[in-house]
């Protein structure tokens, strides 16, 4: 993760100096969850690592609906801003789907907008943007020297933030795709089968070492949170994957957490899609 920073911050100094063009992102924040306040704190503070301006956008936890849109049109009008992220979740009164849909397209780097997924999903397109999570998945295996192209790849989970953008890009790199998902008969068999395998179902060790291919390559995206009295918090986090039994099978597995730091290397991405975004704009420019 140190190398895409280094590769990064090297993007943003050219972007800088050569057309006067800081690449910056706004970062929306709704209310104090704790959670959502470290993600962000995490998000804005890598930006400040690659000299990416990061615009802090923090709004009261009743802030209406209407409001937050209003903020959300000001910032696609920032000729400043190439990126909006706006944490999730929000708050109950308000409707994600409607705030995010609002995102200019050229600005989603998160990828919520269903142009965006649907160019994602067809052949001979490409979105503007690539979704982060899915994305660090994909950079996981090029970085590690595993081919994907005419390989077997199982998506374990089909959400639209992970699995279905994932086995999207999995197509796209050539892998033969198979879904799994709450609804599958035999999980195990099929996820056997798989030289790559990616778990994203939000079930703590799901998959055991046994439903493993000796050799195959597994991506734990999982992020549980399972009862440990031996620690002070009371909890510890776990992956979708046994990672101990993994280790014995598989032969390259990602650890939850840390390790590898899917985490890490999402998050940079996400900054890495608004230099992209930083990027179009000068092409834009040069155009007009
Ligand atoms: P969702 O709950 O939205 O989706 C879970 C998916 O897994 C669904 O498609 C569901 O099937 C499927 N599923 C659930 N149970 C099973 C099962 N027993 N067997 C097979 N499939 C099953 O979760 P997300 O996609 O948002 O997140 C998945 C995990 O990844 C979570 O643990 C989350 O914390 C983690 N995560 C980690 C990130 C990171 O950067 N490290 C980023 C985002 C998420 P169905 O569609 O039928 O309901």
């Amino acid at each position: 993760s140190m190398t895409i920073r280094n590769e990064i911050a090297e993007e943003v100094r050219h972007l800088s100096q050569k057309y006067g063009k800081v690449p910056g992102l706004a970062v929306v924040i709704v209310g104090n969850r704790k959670d959502s306040q470290g993600y962000v704190s995490m998000k804005r503070k890598a930006c400040a690592e690659v000299a990416i301006k990061s615009l802090d956008i923090d709004l009261p936890e009743d802030v209406s609906q209407d409001d937050l849109i209003a903020e959300v049109h000001e910032l696609n009008a920032n000729p400043d801003v190439h990126g909006i992220l706006v944490q999730l979740p929000l708050p109950k009164h308000i409707n994600e789907e409607k705030v995010l849909s609002e995102i200019s397209i050229e600005k989603d780097v998160d990828v919520f907008h269903p142009l965006n997924i649907g160019k994602l999903a067809m052949k001979g397109r490409e979105p503007l943007f690539l979704p982060c999570t899915p994305k660090g998945c994909l950079e996981l295996l090029s970085r590690s020297g595993i081919s994907i192209k005419g390989k077997k790849a199982v998506m374990v989970g089909r959400s639209n933030i992970v699995g279905l953008p994932v086995s999207l890009l999995l197509l796209k790199a050539d892998a033969t795709v198979t879904l799994v998902h709450s609804h599958s008969h035999d999980p195990e068999s099929i996820i056997r089968e798989a030289d790559i395998i990616i778990a994203a179902a939000g079930q703590a060790m799901m998959i055991k070492g046994s439903w493993i291919k000796p050799g195959a390559a597994v991506i734990d995206v999982g992020t549980n949170a399972i009862d440990d009295s031996s620690r002070k918090s009371g909890y510890r986090l776990v992956g979708d994957v046994d990672f101990q039994e993994a280790c014995k099978v598989a032969g390259w597995v990602t650890p939850v957490p840390g390790g590898v730091g899917l985490m890490t290397v999402a998050m940079l991405l996400k900054i890495k899609n608004t230099v992209d975004g930083a990027k179009l704009s000068v092409l834009l420019q040069n155009k007009s």
